[in-house]
């Protein structure tokens, strides 16, 4: 097997998600973050890196490893479960701001909850994402001070984003503040954590989304030329919100407007784009966020136990897998800054079942990527065994064996630049 020594090897096998904390680590003279002609967020090397910088990059970057949680962080009145990880407290519920609950994603919960940190003073910031301000495409990294700063922020951004770029200088300047982001990019704190103990004290909350994967940026381009527009012609874009889930929503310099519904952009085959993930999402360990503080899903409305996706007043679910996270939402509740309603895990089941198979089959696509002799990141504590057991023999062979075919057809390989 291909041994994971360098930046061009993670990048080029496949294994970056894009997250930024190495150009942190090295600083943006060395590394920069650029989207590439693959059309995801990738590291430039700029300058030749010292051994020791590689090395850090290597310890922390979650193309090469992630840990599992701590079933202990369940608690005694939580639960680890097999699939869905550790799980303290688990409410359906949104922000109380109705401006917000509107605008937002689902029903605004990272946004009130990145808000309600500042507002009390448990942060001094918020690392976040938002629609660029030049690029209206593309997504900025974001160091929030203020709530409204925060609450600009509001929405998926269905594209690439780098929200680890800021992280160590904002732990040299002594700083202390949340992320919300990805699940990946809470995992790449939790190795930061492992290797500079700043972290534990000044990155107290990690909250974060479910995530079916990253599409590359071509997706944002294919939806404008569906309308008969240019990339230049765009003013906003926003991929859902104003609504639950909202339109993908197109201004124009000129004063035209766009809207596509959320099934048509990413449920119908009568359009020229697909949901052309990253391969690292192909075998992420952990779209669930089980690596977080809270997890912030959708909670969709359901029709005969499945989700619809027709316009709802927003709601999200809040599941606490620290006892830091728990802490959290139950003052955020306490402060009236959040509503939640009881949810149970056999509704979590039904909701996210998307999730199930791609963590069952999790094992075996690592294990397919090894055999074919390429680089796989380690990914420990994550109940191998039995998410094998579940798939079933012949689900994680099948599942083993798609993967050798995907890697034979060089799906893995990404070009560096
Ligand atoms: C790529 C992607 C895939 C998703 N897949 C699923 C899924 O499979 N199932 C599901 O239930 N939900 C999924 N969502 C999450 C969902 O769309 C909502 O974002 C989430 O439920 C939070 O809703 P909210 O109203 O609390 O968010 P808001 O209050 O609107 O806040 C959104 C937050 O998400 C962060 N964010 C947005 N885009 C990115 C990004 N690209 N990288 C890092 N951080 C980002 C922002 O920093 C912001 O804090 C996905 C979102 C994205 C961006
Ligand atoms: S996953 Fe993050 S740390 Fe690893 S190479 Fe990509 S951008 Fe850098
Ligand atoms: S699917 Fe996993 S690796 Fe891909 S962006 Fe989401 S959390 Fe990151």
């Amino acid at each position: 097997m291909t041994s994971i020594d360098s930046l061009e090897t993670i990048v080029s096998h496949g294994l970056c998600i894009g997250c930024g904390l190495c150009e942190s680590i090295a600083g943006a003279d060395k590394i920069d973050m650029a989207i590439t002609s693959y059309g995801q967020m990738r590291p430039q090397v700029k300058q030749a890196l010292a051994d020791d910088t590689i090395e850090t990059i290597k310890a922390v970057c979650p193309g090469v490893l992630v840990n599992g949680p701590d079933p202990a962080n369940a608690g005694e009145h939580g639960v680890m479960h097999d699939v869905w990880g550790p799980i303290r407290t688990m409410t359906r519920g949104w922000s109380t701001d109705e401006d917000l609950r509107f605008r937002s994603a689902a029903g605004g919960a990272m946004t009130a909850l990145g808000c309600y940190m500042l507002e009390k003073g448990l942060v001094d910031a918020v690392v976040h994402v938002r629609a660029s301000t030049t690029s209206p495409m593309e997504t900025d990294a974001l160091v929030s001070r203020t709530p409204d700063e925060v609450r600009s922020g509001a929405q998926s951004r269905y594209g690439p984003a780098a929200p680890l770029r800021h992280v160590k200088q904002l732990l040299d300047d002594g700083l202390t503040f949340a992320v919300l982001g990805k699940p990946c990019d809470c995992a790449a704190i939790r190795n930061l954590g492992a290797v500079d103990p700043r972290v534990e004290k000044q990155i107290p909350y990690l909250v974060t989304i479910f995530c079916g994967g990253v599409p590359t940026r071509h997706t944002a381009s294919k939806i404008v030329s569906y309308h008969g527009l240019d990339d230049d012609d765009v003013e906003i874009f926003r991929w859902r919100g104003n609504g639950w889930p909202g339109p993908t929503h197109i201004e124009t310099t000129d004063g035209k407007a766009y809207d596509l519904t959320y099934d048509k952009v990413w449920y119908s085959d009568d359009v020229p784009w697909t949901y052309d993930i990253q391969f690292r999402c192909k075998i992420c360990p952990d779209a669930i966020g089980e690596l977080a503080d809270v997890s912030c899903p959708d909670s969709w409305v359901m029709v005969d136990d499945k989700p619809i996706h027709e316009e709802a007043p927003g709601a999200n679910l809040f599941i606490a897998r620290t006892k830091a996270g728990e802490d959290l939402v139950a003052a955020a509740i306490a402060d009236g800054a959040i509503a939640v309603e009881p949810f149970t895990v056999g509704e979590l089941d039904l909701q996210h079942a998307d999730h199930v198979t791609r963590k069952i089959e999790n094992p075996a696509r690592v294990r397919g990527i090894e055999k074919e002799g390429e680089p796989a990141p380690r990914f420990t504590r994550f109940r191998s065994a039995r998410m094998a057991e579940m798939a079933g023999a012949d689900g994680d062979r099948a599942a083993e064996e798609g993967m050798r075919q995907r890697i034979r057809r060089g799906a893995n390989r990404e070009p560096l630049t």
